[in-house]
């Protein structure tokens, strides 16, 4: 069984490393095992195919040395957090047993993020009741829930709760962004224009890094909102 330190929900393939692949590539960088489930494949999206998608991820897994990298193969905007995905979600879960738990934004432009956010905060508490029975190859799995779930911010601006420098990592954000090239800008492209295909939206991306980086006093950083308070017990364990 391989066991994660962390496990990241993202709705759409390139949500993770839009949201928080610097934070991924630093605690990677820290010998932390680290995977990405990723709800659906993206085929609603305006460009490219569920298999360039798929492709495009496991590009990227390879660029940010993740441990694990699977799609739930849900279904673009109509999934639901409901008790059938709920419990698909919890079977992964307890699967991989991660400690922190990191999903979507908790609201965002696309109604899937708010809505992975709610699913995976819900199947993380549900992991963690004994008596909702889940089986991986026939056998039965133990109960697990994370200790913490952490939500990225993507689209729209949320006030984070907390800031990860990712000053180190930025070329490591950016290459695994890259690595979904059918969803970014590219001049020869004859594929429809869209939302995140503008040359705007890359450095957006920079800008927000920026910003969360400037606040705590670094170059860039990723920004997370938390579900519970966090706490330490030293004081310089914060910077
Ligand atoms: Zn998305």
């Amino acid at each position: 069984m391989l066991k994660l330190d962390i496990l990241v929900f993202a709705a759409h393939p390139d949500d993770a490393e839009l949201g928080c692949s610097g934070t991924i590539a630093a605690q990677v960088a820290k010998g932390y095992k680290v995977g990405i489930v990723d709800l659906t494949h993206g085929e609603m999206g305006t460009r490219g195919t569920p298999e360039t998608r798929l492709k495009e991820a496991a590009k990227a897994a390879q660029i940010l040395g993740l441990a694990a990298r699977e799609n739930m193969g849900f279904q673009d905007v109509f999934f639901k957090d409901d008790a059938e995905h709920q419990l698909k979600l919890i079977q992964v879960i307890r699967k991989y047993q991660p400690e922190i738990v990191l999903a979507n934004a908790v609201n965002d432009r696309h109604p899937d993020h708010g809505k992975g956010a709610s699913l995976a905060t819900n199947a993380c508490f549900m992991s963690g009741l004994e008596k909702i029975e889940t089986y991986q190859h026939g056998i039965k799995q133990s109960a697990w829930r994370p200790k913490f779930v952490y939500h990225y911010i993507q689209n729209n601006y949320i006030q984070p709760d907390f800031i990860v420098d990712i000053s180190e990592f930025w070329d490591s954000k950016v290459n695994s962004i890259a690595a979904f090239g059918s969803q970014f800008y590219n001049p020869e492209s004859k594929e429809p224009a869209s939302f995140i295909s503008s040359p705007e939206f890359l450095p957006f991306i920079e800008s927000r890094a920026r910003e969360f980086g400037h606040r705590i006093q670094s170059k860039y950083g990723e920004g997370f909102t938390i579900e519970r308070f966090i706490g330490v017990t030293d004081l310089f364990d914060l910077k």
